[in-house]
């Protein structure tokens, strides 16, 4: 049977070569038919307009682009999060960056916090959900990046907090920022970290490269990486911290470069496969 002949949902589900888990997920947000439903009515029939819609979103996934594109939103650090192709898909291991913000944030009111390449706004966003007092920036090269990042503030965050809303600023690092912007108690980044020539940006395709390798490309995935650590590392209040997302083999390099800038404390983190995937240092205190 071709998918297009398809009488109910699990005999759609079988005949759309997806992943049982992918086609699930579309058969509960396209089609309303969740697992306990399934289960209880496989041959729950699909309305034609329905049926168009999973087969359309199928061949989507079937071409590798992932999930949270084609569905519009992707979960992180418990937000529905909007996303689109002008941003990364937020991915489980840079929670660790939003857990390592909030354990390390002043808690005072106005703690300033700064997230360089917000994309989604999935690392500020989160910060600020759960940290009503704090005063929070995002900066991102992409202009549909911030749009969408605006958006998910305006949806996720409360009109009322105390911090206010999150300001959002266009450029490239900290020359997005006004010279005077310089007292952060705390500097995120999920940066471009992909190498250049890395093979893996081929399953990485349909997302957005400069997100992924910057537009200061390198061997070592690290062209972005040196940029950002140089120009943020002298913006941070005494004490305040810089903590940054990189890739599985780049800790001890990241960790040389932050201490070159001059800070101190200088860590990993390892993501819950066990692989350093968060370093961080301080600025000294006075
Ligand atoms: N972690 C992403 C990957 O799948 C890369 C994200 C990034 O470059 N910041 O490789």
């Amino acid at each position: 049977m071709s998918p297009g002949q398809a009488s109910g949902a699990e005999a759609w589900l079988r005949a759309s070569g997806l992943a049982r888990v992918d086609a699930l997920a579309l058969l509960r947000e396209l089609a309303g038919i969740g697992h306990a439903m399934l289960l209880a009515h496989p041959d729950a029939p699909l309305a034609p307009a329905t049926l168009r819609r999973l087969q359309r979103a199928a061949a989507r996934l079937r071409d590798g682009e992932p999930l949270a594109y084609v569905l519009g939103w992707r979960e992180f650090h418990g937000l529905r999060l909007r996303v689109a192709p002008a941003v990364l898909v937020p991915r489980p291991e840079t929670e660790l960056l939003v857990d390592f913000a909030l354990a390390h944030l002043p808690p005072r009111d106005g703690a300033r916090v700064l997230d360089l390449g917000t994309g989604s706004g999935a690392v500020a966003i989160a910060i600020a959900a759960e940290r009503a007092n704090a005063r929070v920036h995002g900066v991102d090269a992409s202009a549909d990046a911030l749009r969408i990042a605006r958006g998910n503030a305006r949806r996720l965050l409360s009109r009322a907090r105390a911090g206010g809303a999150p300001r959002w600023h266009l450029g490239d690092w900290m020359q997005a920022l006004p010279e005077s912007a310089r007292d952060f108690d705390l500097i995120v980044s999920n940066p471009p970290y992909v190498a250049a020539r890395d093979p893996h940006l081929a399953a990485l395709r349909h997302e957005p490269r400069l997100a992924l390798v910057g537009a200061r490309a390198a061997d070592d995935g690290l062209g972005e990486i040196r940029e950002l650590v140089a120009q943020a590392a002298p913006r941070l209040r005494p004490g305040g911290w810089l903590a940054l997302e990189h890739g599985y083999d780049q800790a001890r390099a990241v960790r040389a470069l932050l201490r070159r800038a001059g800070l101190t404390g200088v860590h990993t983190l390892r993501d819950l496969a066990g692989i350093g995937r968060v370093s961080a240092g301080r600025a000294p205190s006075r």
